[in-house]
């Protein structure tokens, strides 16, 4: 699809941030550019419309951005997954690893009923802890993860393999 060169164009790229060493892909340029946003909410809408998916779970924060305009376009609803001490009410948490250490995610109790066909949604795969973590929170309500969807992937790292036998649909691939 001729689309997802136009945006692979429009993420920008940034040295050394949040550390030295790091290239950070930054969507929100992506953002800036009408066609490519809606032409990235597009190409998701297009593969999910018919996968009779009834909820969307975004990942804190920039699952966020992605995730609402995906589930109001094919009728599903939107479930955040957030980082620690954010949600108000009982939540269910996921501990995951990082390079150095480890982080978790939450979901609220009762936002997802046990059978419910799930999408988990993201800007970007590393090393697929963040979307494994995810995937067990919806798993331990009885939840179907029919796939995740990012926006990029960082292929180098591999982070299908920490997905198991979870798809994972992308739309660019960063070299
Ligand atoms: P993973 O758990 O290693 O796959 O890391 C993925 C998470 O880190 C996602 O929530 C991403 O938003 C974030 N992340 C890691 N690297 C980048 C980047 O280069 N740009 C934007 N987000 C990133």
């Amino acid at each position: 699809d001729c689309r997802t060169a136009t945006i692979a164009s429009t993420i920008r790229v940034i040295p050394d941030f949040p550390k030295p060493g790091i290239l950070f892909q930054d969507i929100t340029t992506l953002l800036l550019d009408v066609k490519a946003f809606k032409d990235t909410i597009d190409l998701f809408v297009e593969r999910y419309k018919d996968k009779d998916i009834s909820v969307i779970a975004g990942i804190e924060a920039r699952g966020f951005i992605f995730g609402p305009p995906i589930a109001l376009a094919i009728g599903a609803k939107f479930v955040p997954i957030r980082k620690p001490k954010k949600l108000p009410g009982e939540v269910i948490s996921e501990e995951y690893s990082l390079e150095y250490g480890s982080d978790i995610m939450e979901m609220h109790v009762g936002a997802v009923q046990p059978g419910e066909r799930a999408l988990v949604i993201d800007d970007l795969i590393a090393t697929g802890g963040t979307l494994a973590a995810a995937i067990r929170l919806l798993e331990r309500v009885g939840a179907e993860v029919v796939e995740c969807a990012c926006v990029i992937e960082l292929p180098e790292l591999q982070g299908r393999k920490r997905l198991g036998d979870k798809p994972l649909f992308i739309l660019v691939s960063a070299v």
